[in-house]
């Protein structure tokens, strides 16, 4: 039996339940990949995968699902394949997009959703979207050997609660992060996902943990008077704050959203000046990946610099 030694600690009604949820995955990146890894490897009927960027040589020393051979392809498809083989019985859709308040209606269906990105923007609009529409979500973050977890849920602190103010410029670039931190914090992720399908109780305070000194406490969060999420001001739902380039958190590359593409056209124009990669979906071009959402990803050392090359060579 598949979910023998589980059953033994859920038991076999435990599977039946998880066996008929869809879980929402944003961010496919090292949290990601274990806790998407986790929840397929269990059972759980439906898994929705969202991620914008594409696999990097520097993400194989922690992002597990991701293999040589994936650098260059996008990591939401990559992904579905990969657990595709380890879990044939579960459904998976995936989706190379930016999340944005445009297409997180791919989220509808989730009965719970997990952070698995590495900015607070996307964070904030996850934190709108379910308490406009009261779904639990699960916020995760690792960097250096430091992780931290927490769940909201209705009657809880939201996320602008805590992090309104928060400007942390760290990186995974500038600071680094090791795969024990990323893997433990995305492990927890995953038994508190489940726990909450089961109805168990999960912790309310933010769980935070260091690999370096094996400390982890439990820390207590408080709802913040005036804050716009609680007020049900849905800022960032509504697009009135974000941003249209942003940096990802990479090797200095710059996401651009424009129109819409015909990659096939633009494949076409392309290779008169160099060889491109690619099919109607996805392209490859010298340090440029283009989607055909309109999304497209450039390695430049400024923000200035990618939509220079944006428009030199994909045109606005
Ligand atoms: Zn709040």
């Amino acid at each position: 039996m598949r979910y023998s030694r589980q059953e033994l600690i859920i038991g076999k009604d435990g599977q039946e339940i998880i066996g008929k949820k869809t879980v929402g995955i944003v961010g496919l990146g090292a949290i990601g990949s274990v806790s998407a890894q986790i929840l397929a490897r269990a059972g759980i009927k439906k898994l929705i995968l969202i991620d914008r960027d594409v696999v990097e040589l520097s993400n194989l020393q922690r992002q597990l699902l991701y293999k040589e051979e994936d650098v260059g392809f996008p990591k939401a498809i990559t992904a579905k394949k990969a657990l595709k083989k380890i879990n044939s019985e579960i459904i998976i859709s995936s989706f190379a997009e930016d999340l944005n308040p445009k297409n997180i209606d791919l989220l509808k269906k989730a009965d719970i959703i997990l952070d698995c990105t590495d900015n607070l923007e996307t964070r904030f609009l996850i934190n709108d979207f379910c308490i406009k529409f009261s779904k639990l979500w699960i916020y995760a973050a690792g960097i250096a050997t430091r992780g931290t977890i927490l769940s909201f849920s209705k009657d809880s602190p939201c996320f602008r609660c805590i992090f309104e103010n928060s400007k942390s410029n760290d990186t995974c670039e500038t600071t680094g992060v090791l795969a024990s931190t990323t893997m433990i914090v995305g492990s927890l992720q995953a038994k508190i996902a489940l726990d909450i399908l089961l109805n168990k109780k999960v912790p309310s305070e933010m769980i935070w943990l260091d690999v370096e000194t094996f400390n982890l406490q439990k820390i207590k969060v408080k709802k913040r008077n005036g804050c716009p999420a609680c007020n049900k001001n849905f800022e960032y739902l509504k697009g009135e704050k974000g941003s249209k380039t942003t940096k990802v958190c990479g090797k200095s590359t710059y996401q651009i959203r424009g129109e819409k593409k015909n990659l096939n056209e633009l494949k076409k124009r392309l290779e008169r000046i160099d060889k491109v990669r690619g099919n109607s979906d996805f392209l490859i071009f010298r340090n440029i990946s283009i989607f055909k959402d309109g999304r497209v990803l450039i390695k430049a050392d400024s923000e200035k610099e990618a939509k220079s090359i944006y428009s030199k060579y994909v045109g606005n």
